[in-house]
């Protein structure tokens, strides 16, 4: 710890860095930063920076207000956007009450309490996201235009798509993150990057960062990049697909050589965990209300509650490993926009309760569930997914694995944040009415 201080100390002296950045992140998953000199960061790392958390989105109640902010030197990077002159750097912050513990409502702190909880039954987390996103020419809301017409692994020869994705892994690499590959996606304007697999922490760290990254380039490039689960009503959404493993020690937890797919009776459990507890956690992984509009439009995204092996339409996906370090299931729900340090929570929570009770996985399906009557579907026991935000928040209201992971302060203040949103949302009166009803009505 104190070797890593003092090279953060060091790196920002040789640098010549004016400027450190304090991030962290709240309930709804938006990034914040603090900037302090040069000279305050070893008080920082020792006694941590002090904050009015009271308005930051569901950080503190009133009455308890002030938090501290303590930079995790292991984090430190300099931001290579900001360039040479005055550079600046950044480090992600752990929050702390004024008694020195961790605050109950940070993100970072409620994954760190889940990986806790999977340390104490021998296992550690890693996660590898599929980040997908949309390039648009502007911000305009009321004409959302694609920057090109490309589709699923399209090479555009001089287009945006290939400059945006080259200039954002280079940076993502320039602040240590791996990059494992990135291509066009298959809506007009829409892209990928795959980050590199990593504990669950920095995973959801990295995601963190990469967000601003992009967003930063499309400011550079004169673009507009946007996370919105499904911006474009005719085009496929943006899901930010979670490949997952647990390791005991040096041992993949989900490798079996004998299982189907490779799979072990743990990553099967897993899966089952997944299966049976994704209803309630959906308002976690999915958050807005746009984020169902994802859901219920097929284009590789799930609506129903299965497993497969090459199936997309599946909710979860068993790939082949043919490496036993490699071995993992992919979470196809997740949107792109969802807050990663809450979502990677809930999902590990899901996983291990079915590890912890031995629930059976059902029947792969192997069918295109899309393609099935709903009927059809009843009788495979392929339940539905929640078909809004109102219903998700219903489900997750009653669900005690969401609210033992998230904390009671997260879980409270996430009901009523999200179901403020949906009543907003309710009140409309969207364009679909007005032209379905009022000539005819
Ligand atoms: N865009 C799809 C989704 O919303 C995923 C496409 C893919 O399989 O990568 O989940
Ligand atoms: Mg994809
Ligand atoms: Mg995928």
């Amino acid at each position: 710890m104190d070797k890593q201080r003092d090279f953060v100390l060091r790196t920002i002296e040789e640098r010549g860095v004016k400027f450190v950045r304090l991030w962290f992140t709240d309930v709804l998953g938006t990034l914040k930063s603090v900037a302090i000199a040069p000279a305050e960061v070893e008080s920082a790392f020792a006694e941590g920076l002090g904050i009015d958390g009271s308005s930051i989105e569901g950080l503190t109640t009133a009455s308890e207000a002030d938090v501290i902010a303590r930079p995790d030197p292991a984090t430190f990077q300099v931001l290579p956007w900001r360039g040479e002159v005055d550079p600046t750097a950044r480090m992600f912050c752990d929050i702390l009450t004024p008694d020195g513990e961790g605050a109950a409502a940070d993100p970072r702190n409620v994954l760190k309490r889940a990986l806790a909880r999977a340390a104490e039954r021998g296992f550690s987390f890693y996660t590898h996201p599929e980040c997908e996103f949309y390039l648009l020419k502007d911000a305009d809301p009321s004409n959302p235009t694609p920057v090109d017409q490309a589709g699923y692994f399209d090479n555009v020869p001089g287009g945006t798509a290939n400059d945006f994705r080259r200039a954002s892994v280079r940076m993502l690499e320039d602040l240590g993150i791996s990059v494992e590959f990135s291509h066009h996606e298959a809506g007009p304007g829409q892209n990928e990057i795959d980050l590199r697999y990593a504990d669950a922490l920095s995973t959801a760290d990295n995601i963190q960062t990469f967000r601003t990254v992009v967003k930063e380039v499309a400011i550079a490039q004169g673009v507009h990049a946007t996370f919105m689960p499904k911006p474009l009503q005719a085009q496929p959404g943006s899901g930010m697909h979670t490949h997952m493993s647990l390791f005991e020690g040096e041992q993949n937890a989900f490798h079996d050589a004998a299982g189907q797919y490779g799979l072990s009776r743990t990553g099967r459990q897993f899966v089952a965990g997944l299966l049976r507890h994704a209803p309630e956690f959906t308002a976690v992984t999915n958050q807005f209300v746009n984020s169902y509009k994802r859901l219920w439009a097929g284009d590789e995204a799930p609506s129903h509650i299965s497993w497969g092996h090459n199936n997309r339409s599946a909710l979860v996906r068993v790939p082949l490993s043919n490496k036993p370090q490699s071995a993992r299931v992919e979470y196809r729900g997740i949107d792109a926009a969802a807050n990663p340090y809450l979502a990677f929570s809930v999902m590990l929570a899901a996983g291990l309760k079915g590890i912890e009770e031995g629930y059976e996985l059902p029947e792969e399906a192997t069918t295109e569930v899309w393609s099935l009557t709903d009927k059809e579907r009843r009788a495979l026991g392929y339940e539905p997914l929640p078909s809004s935000l109102d219903r998700a928040l219903g489900l997750m209201e009653d669900s005690e694995l969401v609210a033992e992971t998230l904390g009671e302060q997260v879980f409270e203040f996430f009901l009523q944040s999200k179901r403020a949103d949906w009543r907003r949302y309710r009140a409309q009166v969207t364009q679909y009415e007005l032209e379905a009803n009022l000539t005819l009505l």
